[in-house]
């Protein structure tokens, strides 16, 4: 890469409980990049209740420390204040700063590679079958385990078939499933794919 100023994005897409936070998480770790998890803006608009648009063009910092914003209640209100276009739209410039600032930046999401940054050096997508998934989510959140598979697979359509940024791979994305990976197979290929890009940069 030339100079000191590193301008490098790694743009993780791919429907919920895929993987891409972890993977995100690893690979910020490894090259010392920022990361943004870009699901927690659209949680924390969501959380806030009250008028979507009026809380995505307010949302502070401090809205993204809530500690309920993990919920699967969370993610549903997430995912319906997502379809807004206005609150995309409001959303889009800090994310898209976030992305171009210097030293190198992760983000994860649903629209990275395709609306927020199609510029980004490298774009995964990253995905598993709809039970994998939904067996992951309840790991986490416990519960009765068809309801957790239900929420997974509204969330998919929603996400998927709304009209503005819907939820798809970028051309040029690289495409990890994950179904039968296990996190380190998943973690060590993504590293390798962003070495060979920043190898080819140089
Ligand atoms: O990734 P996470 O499950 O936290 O995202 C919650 C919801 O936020 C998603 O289901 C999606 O509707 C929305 N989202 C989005 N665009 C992003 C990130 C998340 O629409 N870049």
């Amino acid at each position: 890469m030339k100079g000191l100023a590193v301008i490098f994005t790694v743009a993780i897409d791919g429907p919920a409980a895929a993987g891409k936070g972890t993977i995100g998480r690893a690979v910020a770790a490894r090259f010392g990049f920022a990361h943004l998890d870009t699901g927690l803006l659209y949680r924390a608009v969501g959380a806030k209740g009250g008028d979507p648009v009026a809380a995505a063009v307010g949302l502070v910092p401090a809205d993204l420390e809530r500690g309920d914003l993990r919920s699967l209640e969370a993610g549903q209100a997430a995912s319906r204040v997502a379809v807004i276009p206005q609150v995309r739209a409001a959303l889009v410039e800090f994310q898209r700063r976030f992305a171009r600032s210097e030293g190198g930046a992760v983000l994860d999401g649903r629209d990275i590679g395709t609306v927020i940054c199609p510029e980004a050096e490298v774009k995964l997508y990253v995905t598993a079958s709809a039970e994998v998934r939904a067996h992951r989510r309840w790991l986490e959140v416990g519960g009765d385990a068809g309801r957790v598979l239900a929420e997974v697979k509204e969330r998919d359509a929603r996400d998927m078939g709304r009209s503005d940024a819907p939820l798809r791979a970028a051309e040029d994305a690289v495409v990890i499933d994950t179904s039968e990976m296990s996190v380190d197979e998943a973690v060590a290929r993504a590293i390798s794919l962003v070495a060979e890009r920043m190898e080819g940069a140089r």
